[in-house]
């Protein structure tokens, strides 16, 4: 038997409703955020991914779904949207149509890991993107905006973490710092971490193993030696979300996988998760979009994981959703009605009722029964002496109340049914 890839996940009918509803929140913020959607392709030219995030970063070392196509072109399947807005936004020059473009997506993302709980290979993603302004108000916004989310999925324990990674002069100058001080404990690192000690050295603030945290435990922190402007952005950020009454705080430790960020960096973490605690990471990255091959322009953006928040949502058991239900049945009492039985249900159709009724020759009392298994808030009852007198039975089921209806009087039954919650 053919089965799904390690890693993926089937989103059957009963777990779409959850879905709908997540997708529908984030939707509303967004707009109430006057973010626009984008869309861009699932696959990119490798290139892409492997300039705008980095080589040394493990997504692009270690997790990208590349292969040659027939051409002998190097695509990937897209590992995280950053990069493929910055393209988008270069390519239809978005920046000349107006200063500042703020933009959201929700899609599906590709990454080879090691499949654990929290952590597939298919995944999907929201997020944010805002080109075109280094204003500190928009660090803060797209914080603001990523926690208003959580919280309106009912999501409580949320730990939101800001750091900044200041401008490349100051994080080089510290790096050096950095390296001094590890140069001769380079025995006390794991492997990665030695590893990392020539490609991506920040990156060993992120290492799990004990070793390597008690090492880095009296390290250097980067902010002790941020510069002026960075200090004084990270400062501004900070102002405005104490305003918005987001509770933070600063871990000068988060310096996140990707090598585009510059200044702000920030996490949202829950603690109803497990060990892949964080829900949201994101930050500032004002050089990306020249070293994708644009004209300079900051910006600043999130990605959340939509399984994560799921996963998070029915630990904190937050999201209440009604069950799925039918606006009408029919039931029709004789098997000579079939074809009436399809005309009328799909005048209701038509008319954007949700209706169902029988296709497997079922018996009165299963169509009954299928009825209240749909959950069904009207039924109509088709046949016996009512039909030749040119009448239907319209059921209530909620109070059972029953109305003889003539057959003419379709308007009337739809105008009825359009009451919803009656
Ligand atoms: P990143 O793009 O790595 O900063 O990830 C942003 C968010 O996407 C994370 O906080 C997770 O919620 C989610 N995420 C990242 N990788 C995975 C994965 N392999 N499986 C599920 N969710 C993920």
């Amino acid at each position: 038997m053919i089965k799904a890839i390690t890693g993926t996940k089937d989103i059957l009918p009963f777990d779409i409703s959850k879905w709908r509803y997540l997708e529908n929140v984030i939707r509303e913020k967004m707009q109430s955020f006057n973010y626009k959607e984008i869309r861009t392709p699932v696959f990119e030219e490798t290139a892409l991914f492997s300039r705008g995030i980095g080589e040394a970063t493990d997504i692009v070392s270690k997790e990208m779904y590349t292969f040659l196509d027939k051409g002998g072109t190097s695509l990937t399947l897209r590992p995280e949207m950053t990069a493929s807005v910055g393209r988008a936004f270069i390519e239809h020059s978005l920046s000349a149509k107006q200063n500042l473009n703020k933009l959201f997506y929700i899609a599906p993302m590709f990454r080879q890991e090691r499949p654990q709980a929290g952590r597939l290979r298919q995944f999907h993603q929201f997020g944010a993107e805002a080109l075109g302004s280094d204003s500190p108000a928009l660090d803060s916004e797209m914080i603001i905006l990523a926690f208003d989310i959580l919280k309106a999925l009912g999501l409580n324990g949320l730990t939101v973490k800001v750091n900044s990674l200041g401008v490349p002069q100051s994080r080089e100058a510290y790096k050096n710092v950095l390296k001094e001080y590890l140069s001769d404990k380079l025995n006390l690192l794991s492997e990665e971490s030695r590893k990392r000690f020539y490609t991506n050295i920040l990156r060993i603030f992120d290492s799990k193993e004990e070793n390597d945290q008690e090492v880095m435990k009296n390290a250097p922190l980067l902010i002790d030696y941020l510069d002026q402007e960075s200090l004084q952005h990270f400062e501004a950020v900070k102002k405005l979300l104490s305003c918005a009454s987001v509770p933070f705080e600063v871990d000068p430790r988060l310096v996140r996988g990707l090598d585009y960020y510059t200044k702000t960096t920030f996490e949202i973490i829950s603690g109803a998760v497990g060990s892949q605690s964080a829900l949201c990471g994101g930050g500032r990255y004002d050089l990306l979009i020249e070293q994708l091959g644009g004209k300079p322009a900051p910006g600043v953006g999130f990605a959340a994981g939509i399984e994560r928040i799921l996963l998070a949502c029915e630990n904190e058991n937050s999201l209440t959703i009604d069950g799925e239900s039918l606006d009408l049945y029919i039931i029709r009492l004789d098997k000579s009605l079939q074809d009436k039985t399809f005309d009328l249900g799909l005048s209701f159709r038509r008319k954007n009722i949700n209706t169902e009724f029988d296709y497997l020759d079922r018996s009165v009392k299963a169509q009954m029964r299928e009825a209240n298994r749909l959950n069904a808030r009207y039924v109509i009852i088709l046949g016996g002496e009512e039909y030749l007198n040119g009448q239907l039975i319209l059921k209530n089921m909620s109070d059972g109340v029953q109305e003889n209806i003539s057959l003419e009087q379709l308007d009337y039954i739809c105008s009825k049914l359009s009451k919803k919650g009656e």
